[in-house]
């Protein structure tokens, strides 16, 4: 994460990961992404990396790369979907008029236009698929960072070019669903699927939780501490964490 700071305008650049995991887990988070610390990733989610890794691999063996002509993109009733390592997410969002903006890169799974309603389904792996079982929401780092992919434009250029607008589109829809889909990390079976179409009230609690992440990277306000003890113990941030509650 990164503030660049222009002649009028200030911009923070951030990946869809760094607010997800800041405002759908600790906000304390905040501190350590915008000082550029990473700890290493935990054996789950090397593990996770690994099998999307090989999901994608499988795709490009069996399935064909078909490019999207401009006609097909504006015609809404046409069904289509892109390749996953070919498009990347770009959420733009203005938090003070003219003067601060916020960029949020990532790079979703899945996404695809199916009767009209643009889809942005993402799958998680787990080492421990008991804890779905009696969950009916996804938990909010899920929940924020599809609904983040959700909302941006999309880029299919590389490295600088997929900084420049020029290089962005959106994909018209009428409606905007997501898929959440709980994968078993040793059989790959699907375990739990979370799904909806996003409305108004979704929407709002993204634009909200975009708010907050700016004003704590502005230092406008201060984190608040979920005070969870077990989220403590399993953060990767723990132990260079001064707010860690197992420190
Ligand atoms: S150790 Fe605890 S307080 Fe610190 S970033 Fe992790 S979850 Fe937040």
């Amino acid at each position: 994460m990164r503030i660049v700071q222009d002649e009028d305008k200030t911009t923070i650049v951030a990946t869809v990961t760094d607010f997800s995991e800041s405002m759908g887990y600790c906000e304390h988070r905040v501190e350590y992404f915008l000082a550029g610390i990473k700890p290493p990733p935990k054996p789950e989610m090397i593990k996770g990396g690994e099998k999307h890794e090989e999901e994608e691999k499988y795709e490009e063996e069996h399935f064909e790369a078909v490019a999207i002509t401009d006609e097909e993109l504006s015609d809404i009733e046409k069904d289509i979907e892109f390749f996953r390592d070919k498009i990347y997410t770009r959420f733009l969002f203005e938090f003070d008029k003219n003067k601060i903006f916020l960029i949020l890169i990532g790079r979703a799974d899945k996404i695809y236009r199916s009767k009209g309603t643009l889809f942005i389904e993402d799958t998680k792996f787990t080492k421990n698929p008991e804890k779905y079982t009696d969950l009916f929401e996804p938990y909010e780092d899920q929940k924020l960072q599809i609904l983040a992919y959700l909302n941006s434009v999309f880029t299919d250029a590389e490295g600088d070019e997929s900084f420049n607008p020029v290089s962005w589109f959106s994909v018209p829809h009428k409606k905007k669903g997501w898929i959440i889909r709980i994968k078993d990390m040793n059989s790959k079976k699907t375990v739990k699927i979370f799904k909806g179409i996003q409305s108004k009230e979704i929407e709002n609690l993204l634009i909200e939780n975009i708010r907050r992440f700016c004003s704590l990277i502005l230092g406008i306000v201060e984190p608040q501490h979920h005070n969870n003890f077990k989220k403590c113990l399993s953060c990767r941030f723990n132990k260079e964490c001064k707010d860690c509650l197992e420190n």
